[in-house]
């Protein structure tokens, strides 16, 4: 186990970082200990977002949209057996029919423009930490679509299952727009212009972000900070120090709806 880190980039995605910004003890058992799904707690939220991504990808691939074929298609995505009882499942199978339904009258993203790609999966080019011994961090993230918006700017879409809870300054200071702004540049350099854009399903906002050069080497230097501080804590985990201690549990309200709560000692009661 000792020194493995140093033959393999540290991959970091924005939920990644998101989860070791909130507690580095779930990040460690989410990517070191790999904790297997069943012993994880996935809450049912989720499994309503994941259905309706997964029927979005599938409609905004099309050269028409139906309402009926996205109700067809959340039919045969739909996890029933996710939720805790069949009148949970209803109402969640509700939600994401409405959410469906309002992207199906405005569907933002579609039609105008060039679609360039679709959930897939972007990388950076490794970048190299502090030292040898801690190698390099890449930066991955999947957005739900990237295209070419009539005005030529380069967009990157991500499409929300829930309402706007922040504005631009908070959302500019979040890792996912940040990270697809990297990417997005990084994989189609040669544009003038790039845009990251929020699409909200149940309230029909669009939230579009752009970056000054300064602020992308900013993100750079502080994703770079990050990145280097978790591949330390990996390398000393693989040098036996102990996960806590490496990766400090950070209990509290978050406990509640931690995915590991099951498996971890340390949360908050
Ligand atoms: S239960 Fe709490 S302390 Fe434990 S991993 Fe989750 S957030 Fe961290």
């Amino acid at each position: 186990m000792k020194g493995a880190s140093r033959a393999r980039p540290l991959s970091l995605s924005p939920t990644a970082l998101k989860l070791y910004v909130r507690c580095a003890y779930a990040y460690a058992l989410d990517k070191i200990v790999k904790v297997p799904g069943y012993r994880r707690i996935i809450a049912a939220h989720l499994h309503t977002g994941r259905a309706v991504h997964t029927v979005l990808e599938q409609l905004v691939r099309q050269e028409q949209i139906r309402p009926e074929d996205a109700v067809s298609s959340l039919e045969r995505t739909f996890s029933w057996g996710a939720y805790t009882d069949r009148q949970t499942a209803e109402a969640a199978f509700q939600t994401a029919r409405a959410r469906l339904d309002a992207w199906v009258g405005t569907p933002y993203g579609w039609g105008a423009g060039e679609q360039l790609a679709v959930e897939k999966m972007l990388r950076t080019r490794p970048r190299p930490l502090g030292s040898a011994s801690i190698g390099s961090v890449v930066l991955i993230g999947k957005p739900d679509l990237v295209r070419v918006d009539p005005e030529g700017t380069l967009e990157v879409v991500d499409h929300k299952s829930g309402k706007p809870g922040d504005g631009v300054e908070a959302l500019k200071r979040d890792f996912q727009a940040a990270i697809y702004r990297i990417l997005a540049e990084e994989r189609w350099p040669d544009y003038s212009a790039y845009r990251v854009s929020f699409s909200y399903l149940a309230t029909g906002t669009v939230i579009g972000l752009t970056y000054t050069r300064e602020e992308v080497e900013d993100w750079w230097q502080a994703l770079l900070t990050v990145a280097e501080r978790i591949a330390r804590a990996r390398l000393a985990v693989e040098n036996d120090i102990a996960l806590e201690e490496a990766f400090v549990p950070a209990p509290g309200e978050q406990c509640a709806a931690c995915t590991f709560r099951r498996v971890c000692a340390f949360r908050a009661s």
